[in-house]
């Protein structure tokens, strides 16, 4: 069918009598006819003597036989689909026919149908339905039934060419030039022409399907005593297989000229629509340009029909409404558009994803304001504070769309925003929340699995919601079996930022004045193979855990004896020292000796970046020797999360003694335990521990020969994935090359490489396990040129 003939509306030519002569005899139907206004059929309403009213549609004579089908059998797919969508529903004729045919006297052939009449009063003239609730539940009602027809097949679906459909709107470019107002045209033009390059062929990225595609206020009913409630959907004649967003961008046409804020109209249909059948990121992203293309579409069809057409009065009554409302909403421009429709969903802000994406990044100042005035003045990281909006697997991306490799990667180790993850917690969150007080499988199944491969004295588990939580609460259950009151930890460590992890945490008080330093804290001598008074030497383990006897004594003076020994066996903050492989057993053996407790903080260390799912197993502690296991950020892959693991002999002495009541509201809640049961899986099904080693010798390997070139680099050193380099100015003296570090993390950063440190001329990469050898290759490369730049004083 053409526009041409689209464009003329030849109506079909029957008289009243004849229609009710032809309903009379094909249906048994008669009574009261009121014609109602169509666009290309004629249309009538019959009331009953029995009071029913129904709707009588002649079809006009240029209709395809397969498309009355096609809407008469999505009408009967969505009353089996969803009953509760109302929508009209089809009357068979005396014989069983869903639609006849009928000749007029002209000899043109049509089809006639009936359905039911939906009572309701049409939003569009209902004053009372002008308002953000309705237009609300407007969107959500049509989202139901693009949703009740998402599986619906019929072969002519794409068949029913109609003049409004935008996917078919360059069709109307000829017609451009029958628009009078110039300013307008040139509008249209413009919008056609970025319908060709963008808008279009992003159209054809979105969910296709059978949509209504006419569901403006024109069709929709609402309750005449509850305006806020829609009754009905009506006048499937535009129905066809197009994008939803053309099913949104049409149902949102509520617009009227007295409205002052198109976009907040908008925003409230697409909301309602989205609440019942959610949209994706392409198509919110979509919505804005759809609605411009769509006012287009509909200034160029009024204007062609002012100049061909006047007889013909539909659409052309309010003919500037196209025009006007088209430049008010052009005037909001995309980038506020996108954003205000993502807040109205709910979607996070935009973030550019592919190359010819538009750049939202005007805010940056503003935001960087608002962080300092509401969070305080918080650090950041690098000289200018970084945004990102969007991360995947190894990679981060900046509001602006530069892409930035993380070695930095403190917590999501399988990678950013692994798409396991995220489906098991919404597909978790979207059914239980709860926590631990009740029983439930997905808490009960993470603990039995996270313990399954520990040995019997690591059976229990404790969850809360982060590290410092976790090591908080090991410290008190240690205190409380220990009767000691005594901690002992590794000078700067870092355990967390409750009271009692602060304590534990050297790093946090170790700035203050000596008396106000904890005096039932001892931190010791940290023991580095690379740095330390016993580095190079055979004995260094022993030699290192004599301090812990210098330490219980040191206690023991100020009345204290040690409830647990509390390391990271990753030696995170000390930058990854390689630790003498006696060393720990060595302490854990003395702590047990003094009647303390060994708690492994495995918050860094653990769940496979040390190329063993336990990192203490990697640096040479025996399980036989650990009395605790605290986990945190990698456990949840950035959900938060937070276990402690004991013995099930040492939990019911705890909660016999002091702590009967042991809770934590969040600790354990279902979305938790599914992301930690997530990440399990991630970790086995895509054989990460292997990976992590695998990976992190290639890393270590090519830095090594980047060593052979830059004698800064003094150290290289790390297990499974996790690396250290440390800088010298001299590698005999090994002077620290604290300022270069700092420099090169900057020129690192310029590179699109994200690298923390760990001491002050230690590089601390923590790649996450989603790395393969491409990704360190882009590093080595990074870190070669920032070097070399280094080098050169550039
Ligand atoms: N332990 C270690 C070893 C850590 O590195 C950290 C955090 N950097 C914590 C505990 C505290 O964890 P959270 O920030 O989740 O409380």
């Amino acid at each position: 069918m053409s526009i041409q003939a689209l464009l003329k509306r030849q109506l079909p030519q029957f008289s009243l009598a004849q229609v009710q002569t032809l309903t009379s005899q094909l249906y048994g139907i008669e009574g009261e006819y009121r014609e109602v206004v169509s666009e290309r059929d004629l249309s009538w309403l019959i009331k009953q003597s029995s009071g029913e009213t129904v709707v009588l549609k002649i079809s006009n004579a240029i209709e395809v036989e397969g498309i009355v089908d096609f809407q008469v059998k999505a009408l009967q797919h969505i009353a089996e689909r969803d009953p509760s969508v109302p929508v009209p529903h089809m009357i068979a004729t005396k014989s069983g026919k869903l639609f006849d045919w009928i000749t007029a006297d002209d000899g043109t052939a049509h089809m006639i149908r009936i359905l039911s009449f939906l009572e309701g009063d049409v939003v569009y003239d209902t004053p009372a339905a002008h308002n953000s609730t309705t237009r609300y539940n407007a969107g959500a009602l049509v989202g139901k039934l693009a949703k009740a027809l998402g599986n619906f097949f019929h072969p002519h679906a794409r068949s029913n060419i109609h003049l409004w459909d935008i996917s078919r709107a360059l069709d109307l470019r000829p017609h451009i030039d029958d628009i009078e107002d110039l300013d307008l045209r040139t509008l249209c033009r413009d919008i056609l022409e970025r319908a060709e390059s963008f808008t279009l062929p992003k159209l054809k990225s979105t969910r296709w399907q059978v949509v209504h595609q006419d569901a403006h206020s024109g069709n929709m009913l609402v309750d005449p005593n509850n305006a806020f409630l829609p009754t009905g959907i009506i006048d499937f004649g535009d129905m066809g297989y197009n994008s939803i967003v053309a099913e949104v961008v049409e149902a949102a046409d509520s617009f009227s000229l007295e409205d002052d804020d198109l976009l907040a109209n908008l925003c409230e249909v697409t909301a309602g629509f989205d609440s019942s059948y959610p949209l994706e990121e392409n198509e919110i992203d979509l919505i804005y340009d759809a609605l411009l293309l769509q006012y287009a579409v509909g200034s160029i069809v009024v204007g062609s029909r002012l100049i061909h057409d006047q007889e013909d009065n539909v659409h052309v009554e309010d003919a500037d409404k196209y025009g006007i409302i088209l430049k008010r909403l052009n005037q909001h421009g995309r980038e506020q558009g996108i954003r205000r429709l993502r807040e109205a969903c709910r979607f996070p802000v935009y973030s550019p994803r592919e190359a010819d994406d538009e750049i939202f990044d005007e805010h940056y100042d503003e935001l960087l304001e608002k962080r300092e005035n509401k969070l305080g003045p918080i650090w950041h990281f690098y000289n200018k504070a970084m945004r990102f909006t969007r991360a995947k697997g190894g990679w981060m991306y900046a509001a602006d769309g530069t892409a930035y490799l993380d070695s930095y990667n403190n917590v999501p180790q399988i990678g950013h925003s692994h798409p396991h993850v995220v489906k098991a917690i919404a597909r978790q969150a979207a059914v239980l929340n709860t926590n631990t007080r009740y029983v439930c499988d997905i808490v009960a199944d993470y603990a039995e699995r996270l313990t399954a491969e520990l040995p019997d004295h690591l059976d229990t588990c404790i969850f809360v919601n982060s590290g410092s939580e976790a090591n908080d609460l090991a410290m008190q259950i240690a205190k409380a079996l220990s009767g000691n009151q005594g901690g002992l930890v590794l000078n700067m460590a870092y355990h967390g930022c409750t009271e009692l992890s602060a304590k534990m945490s050297h790093d946090s008080w170790a700035h203050l004045p000596p008396e106000q330093w904890p005096q039932d804290i001892e931190p010791l001598m940290v023991p580095d193979t690379y740095r330390g008074p016993y580095a190079g030497d055979l004995e260094a383990g022993e030699k290192y855990a004599a301090d812990m006897d210098r330490a219980i004594t040191a206690l023991a003076q100020r009345g204290h004896k040690p409830a647990a020994f509390m390391v990271d066996t990753a030696m995170c903050a000390h930058g990854l020292t390689e630790v003498p492989d006696n060393y720990f057993n060595l302490t854990a053996e003395k702590t047990r000796a003094a009647g303390g407790y060994m708690i492994a903080d495995e918050v860094q260390a653990g769940c496979g970046r040390m190329g063993t799912f336990w990192g203490y197993r990697a640096a040479g502690l025996d399980h036989a020797n650990v009395d605790f296991i605290t986990m945190g950020k990698p456990v949840g892959n950035a959900h938060p999360l937070g276990v402690i693991i004991l013995s099930s002999k040492m939990m019911l002495q705890f909660l016999n003694g002091s702590s009967p009541m042991l809770f934590s509201t969040f600790g354990g809640n279902s979305v938790a335990c599914a992301a930690g049961m997530a990440v399990l899986d991630v970790i086995e099904r895509e054989g990460l521990i292997e990976k992590s080693n695998r990976v992190g010798d290639y890393l270590r390997a090519k830095l090594s020969k980047l060593a052979e070139k830059h004698s800064i680099i003094g150290d290289i050193r790390g297990r499974g994935i996790l690396t250290g380099v440390e800088f010298v100015s001299c590698r005999k003296a090994k002077t620290p090359a604290s300022a270069e570090t700092d420099v090169l993390i900057e020129a690192m950063l310029a590179r699109r490489v994200m690298v923390g440190k760990g001491a002050d001329n230690v590089l601390k990469l923590r790649p996450s396990m989603a790395w393969d050898e491409t990704e360190v290759d882009f590093f080595i490369a990074a870190l070669g040129d920032s070097l070399e730049a280094i080098a050169a004083g550039r």
